[in-house]
């Protein structure tokens, strides 16, 4: 009898892996394109798939593969920790952790930080309203509208973006917060300053009307919701709000680390006038696609939980090794200044084309995280429809890119690794031209 394994091998094909998958997996994994693609390897910024076909990859697998694909300082580091120790779990120490921890320490610009490693950006999150719920003895969380923290019964249920949040079974009492979003709803025509004094009129009218909440939790740029921004400065208003009344400030800097933004090492830093928050979540990027999330928090705000508080697979050697590695080239090649300037190029090219296309609403982003929202031509209404096809029609010329979830399907989203080249970044602006003009324009 032949093996799984080997029937895979013989049979090949991505479309038989794909009849395979539907009698195993979920139907709805591996949905993104009509026809699943299986991808089996990977170099700088360009992947390719069990037919042989290459992309340029523009998401970067989802905003986790920071650096590059296969870079050799990771893989070599990798390799190499492998052959002394896998895994040996946060009940001991080991060096690797200590070291990333250490760096991230400082680099948080978080005074008297303390890091915990956990697997993913869901986990961190949890973590995080964990220790915020203990410091404050509050299960009252204020979220951003339109937000996205995860996959966990916690963490969706303070998720405001109502693709998932089903809030009324969540564990935790959520109040949801304007300013996420500006592009649509009651303040879009309100200048930078005068959103920022309607959002924090808001937010002191709810605060007046409730239980002190613990935090409030709050992606810098919206990641899922569609790479969208509110002007620099709305958080460290919040902040001044929120610690007159001592409730905390979670930065979920899942997608906007690492310099991904180009200007700013962290999306917070772009608020950042009333200083830096009190927790701050990571993940996706910091491992070069292993599994890296993490809480980094003051002394006194991590010191709430105990030490039953462990995660099995956080902090292993396997994955910090990856995380050093990956850290260190990021930080030795510049690549947050790459993001800043590929970025602004890339960007200043979409708008361009954006221009002579009617159902291109906005151009938006900062550094490598940039977003183009589609509409039906000549109204404000949202096109999912046209997102998909776009995303359809990249592929068949060579380009992977990525779009918004829940309520935020059609908005692009374009995240490459952040050693993007300029002729990279001109090739696949040129394939999106290109995609673009063949859907609905
Ligand atoms: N927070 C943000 C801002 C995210 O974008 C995501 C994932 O996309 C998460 C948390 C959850 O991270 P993970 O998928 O690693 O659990």
């Amino acid at each position: 009898m032949t093996t799984d394994a080997s029937q895979g091998q013989a049979n090949g094909s991505a479309k038989h892996l794909y009849q395979r998958h539907q009698s195993v997996l979920p139907d709805w994994l591996a949905v993104y394109y009509a026809d699943p693609i299986e991808l089996t390897h990977g170099e700088g910024r360009h992947v390719w798939d069990a037919e042989g076909n290459k992309y340029l990859d523009f998401f970067g697998g989802i905003l986790t593969t920071m650096t590059a694909h296969a870079l050799p300082e990771v893989t070599k580091a990798v390799s190499e920790q492998a052959g002394r120790i896998i895994h040996s779990s946060t009940l001991y120490l080991n060096r690797p952790m200590v070291d990333l921890a250490e760096r991230i320490a400082r680099l948080s610009g978080i005074p008297d930080a303390r890091v915990f490693f956990t697997t993913s950006g869901t986990e961190a999150n949890d973590t995080a309203l964990l220790l915020a719920t203990a410091y404050r003895r509050s299960n009252q969380i204020l979220a951003m509208r339109n937000s996205y923290h995860g996959r966990s019964f916690t963490s969706v249920g303070i998720t405001g973006n109502k693709g998932w949040s089903p809030t009324s079974l969540s564990p935790l009492q959520t109040l949801y917060v304007h300013g996420g979003v500006r592009t649509r709803g009651p303040y879009a025509d309100l200048d930078d300053a005068g959103f920022i004094a309607a959002c924090v009129a808001d937010l002191e009218d709810l605060l007046g009307h409730v239980r002190p909440p613990a935090a409030l939790i709050a992606e810098p740029i919206q990641g899922v919701g569609g790479f969208t921004a509110p002007p620099d400065g709305l958080y460290a208003a919040f902040r001044e709000v929120l610690q007159e009344r001592g409730i905390l400030w979670i930065a979920d800097e899942v997608q906007t680390g690492w310099g991904r933004t180009g200007d700013n090492f962290w999306g917070w830093q772009a608020h950042g006038q009333n200083g830096p928050p009190d927790i701050l979540t990571f993940a996706k990027g910091i491992g070069n696609g292993m599994s890296i999330g993490g809480v980094v928090a003051r002394a006194e705000v991590m010191n709430c939980l105990d030490s039953n508080s462990i995660s099995t697979f956080g902090g292993t050697q396997i994955t910090m090794a990856a995380g050093l590695a990956n850290l260190t080239y990021l930080l030795e090649h510049d690549l947050q200044g790459n993001a800043r300037r590929v970025g602004g190029l890339l960007i200043e090219r979409l708008r361009a084309i954006a221009a002579q296309l009617p159902g291109v609403r906005e151009v938006r982003g900062r550094g490598l995280m940039i977003g183009i929202e589609l509409v039906k031509p000549g109204t404000d209404q949202a096109d999912p429809d046209a997102a998909a096809a776009v995303l359809e029609a990249a592929r068949e010329d060579g380009l992977l890119i990525g779009k918004g979830g829940g309520h935020n399907t059609s908005v692009l989203r374009i995240a490459p690794p952040l050693s993007l080249t300029v002729a990279e970044a001109e090739e696949g602006a040129a394939i999106l031209e290109r995609a673009l003009r063949s859907t609905q324009f």
